[in-house]
């Protein structure tokens, strides 16, 4: 699996670590409790030990009558169980506890990352884009194409329902067959088409493949390279920032254009947009600039570059918003 994020798999797996400590000192406090029930227990546990210490012995060539101390070994366990069913407890009351039986709560099974860590890691990636998305239940099926209007335009002899049909599709066949170095996507359209929602959907479904996913507006993307540029060594959480942007498997940068505009900003975009060109890194881009308006805002090798390597979807229709209200008054 490529491109897992470094600090998100650091993070769920500091959660494995603190589930596998709360396991011990929940195993260590049901021991306790038993013992002082039951001190036989605490001798039964003593001498298993000493006997796993003279089969070892033994099992190194210090003689030892090997069947003699299973046999034994045997017993107590046996006994030992029928103490805690007595007590009422479940005879496997004091064994280990293991949150997963494949990886013994390791992560790992023969140094491949196991479906438990995964989970972890995947619960991470989700949270970390949901604190960065408005809604948070962006999801394709949601996307309701009744806020477009259907009538059709004799000119071009399609409805605005009927174009967002195909971006709809498009995308969604995006995100599902979507992999690391997929191709990069320019979503255009005023504001309130639904531009960030099906970017948020994109990022959702590429997310729940297990690739990195960063979403970013293009105001902050531009903030936090700037931050870089003037914090001196380690450039603290905006270098993070960027690090991710750069290296993620899918950017998204939205809203493109509504930034402050400058020289600065320009050079910031580029340096981003270049960097994960070269590198053949997928991107995609949000913004209400038409093509006109973007070569005069930026450089023309940014727009030169943009309108080269992406492929474009075209949002058609009037301001949803202004209809979900209108809807729900
Ligand atoms: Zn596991």
């Amino acid at each position: 699996m490529t491109g897992l994020d470094g600090k998100l798999l650091a993070k769920a797996r500091e959660r494995l670590a603190a589930t596998k400590e709360e396991n011990r000192r929940e195993a260590q406090r049901r021991r306790a409790e038993i013992y002082a029930k039951a001190p036989e227990v605490r001798e039964a546990d003593a001498r298993l030990r000493a006997i796993m210490v003279e089969l070892f012995g033994a099992a190194m060539g210090s003689g030892g009558d090997v069947a003699a101390l299973e046999r034994e070994s045997l017993d107590i366990q046996a006994k030992r169980a029928e103490t805690l069913t007595a007590l009422g407890y479940p005879s496997d009351y004091l064994d280990e506890i293991v949150c997963c039986e494949k990886c013994r709560d390791s992560g790992y099974v023969m140094g491949h990352m196991c479906s438990c860590l995964r989970e972890l890691y995947e619960r991470e990636v989700a949270q970390s884009l949901s604190s960065l998305m408005l809604m948070g239940d962006e999801s394709f099926e949601r996307f309701d194409l009744t806020y477009y209007d259907d009538t059709v335009n004799p000119r071009t002899r399609v409805s605005p329902r009927m174009c967002m049909e195909t971006v709809l599709r498009a995308c969604r066949t995006y995100a599902e067959s979507f992999r690391p170095g997929s191709m990069n996507l320019l979503l255009r359209g005023g504001p309130g088409l639904g531009k960030t929602f099906l970017s948020a959907c994109i990022a959702r479904v590429v997310s729940e493949k297990g690739c990195s996913v960063v979403y970013q507006t293009a105001g902050d993307a531009v903030e936090a390279f700037e931050e870089k540029r003037f914090s001196r060594l380690d450039g603290g959480e905006a270098a993070g920032t960027v690090e991710r942007m750069l290296s993620c498997d899918l950017l998204i940068l939205d809203d493109l254009g509504t930034e402050l505009p400058g020289g600065v900003v320009a050079a910031a975009l580029y340096s981003l947009i270049n960097h994960r060109l070269t590198a053949k890194k997928s991107m995609i881009i949000s913004t209400n600039l038409s093509e006109e308006e973007l070569r005069r805002r930026y450089t023309p090798q940014i727009a030169s570059r943009i309108e080269g390597e992406f492929e474009e979807l075209e949002f058609a229709g009037s301001d949803i918003r202004a209809i979900k209200k209108e809807r729900e008054a």
